[in-house]
């Protein structure tokens, strides 16, 4: 690595950071889940962490759902969901990020017979351990399984709404993740619906493998506030324009796109049209031990792939701090220590 490269890294790192787009599954290293297996006596399919790493090429979103399922079933107790929770934390501070909205799917853990007690006590004790300790914020997004039926989305909410009051601080926010096509946004508009009576904010996956009329059904029938992905957006014009007029933000996942062959490479990513054309993009990890990267990684293969300036790259902090749940003073806060960062030349 050049020296300019070198210290274009070290100038993203110190800009103030949110990532708004990471499942917290999606964090679970091989080696994690090896000590897990042991810990927990469950038997991988996999020899050792390198076949299991070896694995991770994939065809499509649904390849790796398959593995990342797989993955998550070395989780039991409270202390496994609370290692997975602390270690993205050690490697959140190491990026630069002050803020972090993480997602995470009960269906994936009670269909296995945790308790979402479980699920949440784990996650969350290391969120405010993060906290205290590293000096690092986080709201909980907890997402629904999209090719779960929305009678099971009930379910799950009506089983996680006697824990919201002891984790106020943490779970604001609702989600919808997992295999998009063929599972539209209407699919979920009740349960939606009763999620914004009951006032959390609002955010789905959508327009990633789907078209762009998920990215418009999802705002206009889920009534969300900020779109996961949404790269597909650019297809239909009008909705492009409505995102600029609105600057609904798109939380964009580069790295995560490449593997999933959403993009060819790196060098075909929209990213940079998106962000020239004045939508609010900004960068994320999604399911980082699976895709070959962290926050950081995605910034800074991103910048180099579609060359990106350090004004870009600020504009892309800006841009996941201002689209964050943060209230508005912390908001304001974060971003004139934003301005504060020296520039790069
Ligand atoms: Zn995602």
């Amino acid at each position: 690595m050049s020296d300019s490269a070198l210290s274009l890294r070290e100038f993203t790192r110190q800009l103030p950071k949110a990532e708004l787009h990471v499942h917290i599954e999606g964090t679970l290293e091989p080696e994690l889940i090896f000590k897990l297996a042991q810990r927990n006596q469950i038997t991988l399919p996999y020899p050792d962490q390198a076949s299991l790493h070896a694995a991770y090429q994939f065809d499509n979103l649904q390849s790796f759902l398959d593995l990342y399922y797989a993955g998550a079933g070395v989780l039991i107790t409270e202390q496994d969901f609370f290692d997975m929770t602390w270690a993205y934390f050690l490697r959140a501070k190491a990026d630069g990020i002050i803020h972090t909205e993480i997602m995470f799917d009960p269906q994936t853990h009670t269909a296995r017979g945790v308790s979402i007690e479980t699920v949440f006590a784990g996650i969350a004790g290391a969120a405010r351990q993060a906290k205290a300790e590293l000096g690092i914020s986080s709201y909980l997004i907890m997402s629904f399984l999209r090719h779960l039926s929305e009678a099971e989305a009930f379910a799950t909410l009506d089983a996680a709404l006697p824990l919201r009051e002891r984790y106020a601080d943490l779970w604001i926010a609702i989600g919808l993740d997992s295999s998009e096509l063929g599972n539209p946004p209407e699919k979920f508009q009740a349960v939606y619906a009763r999620c914004r009576e009951l006032g959390f904010r609002l955010v789905a996956h959508a327009g990633e493998e789907g078209p762009a009329s998920y990215v418009r059904d999802a705002l206009q029938l889920l009534k969300v506030e900020r779109i996961d992905h949404g790269v597909r957006s650019e297809d239909d014009p009008a909705l492009m324009q409505y995102l600029i007029d609105h600057s609904i933000p798109l939380t964009v996942c580069p790295l995560s796109n490449i593997k999933l062959k959403v993009f060819d490479s790196l060098d075909d990513h929209n990213l940079k049209n998106l962000l020239d054309r004045g939508l609010n993009v900004c960068i994320n990890s999604d399911d980082p031990a699976y895709f070959g990267g962290y926050l950081l990684d995605n910034y800074m293969q991103t910048a180099q792939a579609l060359n990106l300036t350090a004004s870009h790259l600020r504009i892309l902090a800006a841009n996941s701090l201002r689209s964050s749940f943060l209230p508005e003073q912390y908001q304001q806060a974060w971003l004139q220590a934003l301005d504060n960062v020296p520039a790069h030349d």
